[in-house]
């Protein structure tokens, strides 16, 4: 087994943090999305209607679109896309028409999302509603309902749709996610610490959340994910988050659902192009005046080709075991690469967590568990995270 030279470590986030035009994101990928729901409990697009719930004023809060793409983009092309951008701090909101086409048929139109205009038809029957069909600029998409999944929260009135389609070139998993109108502007503060929605703009989860880890960890993952939890908990309200490690006996729903807060283990997907560059874990919020939903993705082949493990290890449990074993398996500063590996996962998971939280990156070269090239150890905040977190919770 060769042992590779570990460059650049990227760990994404999927932001919705919107700009000045778009609600709404295209990421490429190097995978089939589909990797990105399996093992979740997905509805087929049909879902109970709460009492109460109203379709009729409902408003894009954000649009993600995640498209399998044959062309790798470079290094830098991705690099770009991660830094930030100088973002807007007006909530845009894009109407959606519902058009009552009969009893039983229902109609929204979103647009404003991505300059594309998506029709969803829904059927409802009693007090199921479900995913008839969905058309993007009058092309009705070819979606495959075993990946469709609907999900209402009628507290909030919001509802998110999660389809999957194919067309000539691509694969594309889409998640539109709705909600009643806000209008609010943001008042930036003073603050120079980066938020998701931009510097100084303070977006937090307003009531407590649970993340449910989903899939097969290998322990060495379990253990990072909660060091990487641990090291911010002292710094946010008691009780506000929890983390249960062990959730892969309960149903996981998918990232797309509004009651669920999931921490997947993704198996083959690769969102990076491989080339000392590795993006081994993403967070996927959705966002307006608050934070609603966050969902983290941990990719295992990023993970296993970030240690020089494959093609030799087919899952990163071998990986671990093989590495732990022949400790003379040393990493590019000499040091064991079990020791180098656990290290950067437990990084990655501080970092991930960071954004779940509502930390977003930073670029400027302060020693932060939020940038590129974090100096800090593995589990230790630097006193800008402690400083930006704690200021958004206070
Ligand atoms: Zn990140």
């Amino acid at each position: 087994m060769k042992i590779k030279i570990i460059l650049i470590v990227l760990a994404l986030i999927f932001s919705a943090a919107c700009d000045k035009k778009k609600k709404g994101r295209e990421w490429i990928s190097h995978g089939d999305p589909a990797e990105l729901v399996q093992g979740t409990n997905l509805n087929k697009g049909v879902a109970t209607l709460p009492p109460g719930f109203d379709l009729d004023n409902l408003y894009l809060i954000d649009q993600t679109t995640i498209v399998s793409k044959s062309i790798r983009p470079t290094a830098e092309e991705l690099y770009a896309e991660q830094a930030p951008k100088d973002r807007t701090s007006t909530v845009f909101v894009a109407a959606a028409e519902n058009e009552i086409l009969d009893a039983q048929r229902t109609q929204l139109t979103v647009s404003g999302g991505d300059a594309h205009v998506y029709k969803i038809d829904l059927v409802q029957s009693h007090s199921q509603l479900q995913i008839n069909s969905v058309s993007k600029d009058g092309v009705t998409l070819n979606i495959q309902p075993e990946y469709s999944h609907l999900s209402l929260d009628s507290l909030t009135n919001q509802i998110t749709f999660l389809f999957y389609w194919k067309d000539a070139e691509f694969i594309h998993l889409t998640r539109i996610y709705m909600g009643p109108r806000i209008s609010a502007n943001f008042q930036k503060t003073a603050e120079k610490f980066y938020y998701l929605m931009g510097k100084g703009v303070l977006v937090k989860w307003q009531k407590p959340v649970r993340f449910n880890v989903c899939g097969n960890f290998p322990d060495e993952l379990q253990d990072s994910m909660q060091k990487g939890f641990n090291a911010w908990t002292p710094h946010l309200p008691a009780s506000m988050f929890s983390l249960n490690s062990r959730a892969s006996s309960t149903v996981c729903l998918p990232f797309s659902d509004l009651n669920f807060r999931g921490i997947y283990f993704v198996r083959n997907f690769r969102t990076s192009s491989g080339q000392n560059m590795f993006v081994p874990a993403a967070v996927l919020p959705a966002i307006s005046t608050e934070i609603y939903d966050s969902d983290m993705f941990v990719f295992e082949r990023e993970f296993l080709v970030m240690f020089g493990g494959e093609p030799a290890f087919t899952s990163l449990s071998g990986l671990f075991d093989y590495i732990e074993y022949r400790s003379e398996i040393r990493a590019y500063n000499d040091e064991p690469l079990y020791t180098v590996a656990n290290k950067l996962m437990t990084q990655t998971m501080t970092h991930e967590f960071g954004h779940s939280f509502g930390l977003d990156h930073n670029f400027d070269g302060e020693l932060s568990a939020m940038s590129y090239d974090d100096k800090t150890e593995s589990d230790q905040l630097s006193t800008y995270d402690i400083q930006a977190i704690r200021a958004l919770y206070k």
